[in-house]
């Protein structure tokens, strides 16, 4: 099947889901405890940033999911992918062994991303351009390199290799800096952003490629929003359970199912541990955080893969981060806010 049409595929399944779990909740338009208004429901599935997109929007105007889809479109275009000409990343990885004056949105997200590296002691580590190149585990070519190119690749990586003093950033010659990792939660919070100076916009989740979901405002009945999470084993089967979100906050999920490639036996998964230069090995095959901020939330759910369940959770506590650990073993394990939000829907596995 064409890549793009299981990807639509994919979307609309998100969609379904979504609004099943309305319907579970007995959401009912003329019901509403939130105001006595007319107000419409539009869906739209869509494929942005290179994944499976599915927005339900709740309003009293006009459909405005197409303008949503630009958003996403016009943040990656802007800031984030590190392919585009066009994009901010793009120019700082191009003036590398020089001083670089970003642009306010950047230095904010650059001041969020570098507090989780030093947070997470380096677990997510903005430099690693060239080695998650070099794998290109999410593009045409996938391979696993030789151990000298990984070595090359991390040798202008970690602490010391970008200095950022307000907007004024200055990386070492050589060291590419790597965004996919926060990019889909700094496009959610731009999401919200935009939804906020639209009045007539009472309620939306956007969810992005199922792994970025980002929940507005309050459904019509007053019930929350139920996601469906993965089972990272049987990513075409049933979901391996729902986690609760509330409007304004942020769902992300990390995993090693997601993208990668299997040679001898072996995953070689996306997400790379800064220290070896492989992909990481904590024994987690799954991760999903909830707090409310997209950059965060996103940044943590990959931290928390290259730590794993026991060295994460100084980290999520410090950032106030509910989280939910799938390991290799069919385990499941929960932090004390995430008892409440998760819903485990499969049998094969248990909750610790
Ligand atoms: P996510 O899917 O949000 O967990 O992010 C994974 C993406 O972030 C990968 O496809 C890489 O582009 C990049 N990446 C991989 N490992 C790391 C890491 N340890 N720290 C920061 N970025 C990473
Ligand atoms: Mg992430």
């Amino acid at each position: 099947m064409e890549k793009r049409t299981k990807y639509i595929l994919a979307a609309t399944a998100m969609l379904v889901f979504c609004i099943n779990s309305t319907l579970v909740c007995g959401a009912k338009e003329n019901n509403s405890p939130v105001d006595n208004e007319e107000r419409s429901v539009f869906t739209r599935t869509d494929f942005a940033m290179d994944t499976p997109i599915a927005e339900t929007l709740y309003t009293t105007g006009e459909d405005i999911t197409e303008e949503i889809t630009q958003v996403i479109n016009d943040a990656d275009a802007k800031w984030i992918s590190w392919s585009e000409e066009s994009s901010e990343l793009y120019q700082i990885n191009e003036s590398s062994g020089e001083e670089f004056l970003l642009s306010d949105e950047m230095a904010g997200y650059l001041e969020k991303v570098m507090k989780l590296w030093e947070d997470s002691d380096g677990a997510l580590d903005p430099t690693l351009g060239k080695l998650t190149q070099l794998w290109n585990l999410g593009g045409e070519n996938p391979t696993v390199p030789e151990e000298e190119e990984i070595q090359d690749a991390l040798a202008h990586t970690g602490f010391g290799s970008v200095e950022l003093d307000g907007k004024s950033l200055t990386m070492e010659k050589g060291c590419t800096l790597d965004l996919g990792a926060a990019g889909k939660g700094i496009v959610c919070d731009e999401i919200i952003s935009y939804l906020e100076q639209q009045p007539e916009v009472t309620a939306a989740i956007v969810n992005l490629g199922g792994s970025s979901v980002t929940a507005y405002g309050q459904k019509p009945d007053g019930s929350q929003w139920r996601v469906a999470v993965t089972d990272p084993r049987d990513t075409q089967g049933d979901y391996l359970g729902s986690v609760t979100i509330y409007g304004g906050e942020f769902l992300s999920t990390s995993g090693d199912y997601q993208r990668y490639i299997i040679e001898d036996g072996i995953r070689y998964h996306h997400i790379l541990d800064p220290q070896t230069g492989y992909p990481a090995r904590s024994g987690v095959t799954g991760v999903t955080v909830v707090c409310s901020n997209g950059l965060i939330a996103d940044g943590l759910s990959t931290a928390c893969f290259v730590l794993g369940w026991e060295k994460a959770e100084p980290l999520l506590e410090k950032y106030g981060a509910d989280a939910l650990f799938v390991d290799e073993e069919q385990h499941v394990y929960l932090t004390e806010g995430m008892k409440e939000r998760f819903q485990l829907l499969k049998d094969n596995y248990s909750i610790q």
